[in-house]
């Protein structure tokens, strides 16, 4: 068995995958037609929750085909105003029309899928407004790279798993899920997807629902059900 730095166990990461998919099978990530979409909705989803960049890309839809040369050809406006349910609509603008700058000036899909993932992670990194989830999330369910996405819905999960403090840097955390799950792009994207349904299903931020827990018999914060342990 592998080193885990932080804690991570790879059979208590592992198991939490097993038990997680056995409650809610499997997720389908990412529900998206295209990788440039993917890359788009991964842009939006940013502060916000995914019903919402739904609304936000069926808007954008209405009005132009969905690639990097019709949304750098929309009105800024026009472009703000289709993302309006979003959230942010003003700076997410901005930063769409940044990052489809960045995507065409880089030769698109073609060009960009042939990097290597430290390569592309670092080109992504170095356009405004992409911080290290969101590259991470392009990465894997765009370019089916093996990383490991971290999210607050992460560190809640595996702080009131005893296995983070949950104020970790992203870097140490990403690294210690990939050294237990290893580079398996299925198992990698299917993991972040379970780890946000169930944070949004039951282990929510407060009164998460532990009594129907899958995850309760390993969990501290579960095993103590009086509100203080929330
Ligand atoms: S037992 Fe409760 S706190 Fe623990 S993982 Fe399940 S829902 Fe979250």
């Amino acid at each position: 068995m592998k080193d885990a730095p932080l804690g991570l166990d790879p059979a208590l990461v592992l198991g939490v995958h097993d038990a997680l998919i056995a409650d809610y099978g499997s997720q389908d990530w990412w529900p998206a037609e295209t990788p440039f979409e993917v890359m788009v909705g991964a842009i939006l989803t940013q502060n916000t929750a995914w019903t919402n960049v739904e609304r936000a890309l069926g808007r954008l839809a209405e009005r132009i085909d969905l690639n990097a040369e019709s949304i750098l050809a929309l009105d800024p406006d026009d472009l703000a105003d289709a993302l309006r349910p979003a959230g942010y609509f003003n700076l997410k603008a901005r930063r769409l029309r940044d990052f489809c700058d960045f995507y065409l000036r880089s030769g698109g899909m073609e060009v960009l899928s042939r990097l290597g993932a430290e390569d592309l992670r670092a080109r992504l990194l170095a356009v405004k407004g992409i911080g290290p989830e969101t590259a991470d999330d392009m990465l894997l369910y765009a370019f089916e790279r093996p990383v490991f996405v971290v999210d607050a819905y992460t560190r809640r999960l595996f702080a009131r798993l005893g296995r983070l403090s949950g104020n970790e840097g992203y870097e140490p955390i990403r690294a210690a899920f990939e050294r237990a799950l290893g580079p398996d792009v299925p198992l990698l994207k299917e993991y972040h997807a379970l780890v946000v349904r169930h944070a949004k299903d039951a282990c929510r931020s407060r009164r998460p629902l532990c009594s129907a827990c899958a995850l309760r018999p390993d969990c501290p914060a579960g095993a103590d059900t009086s509100p203080s342990a929330r």
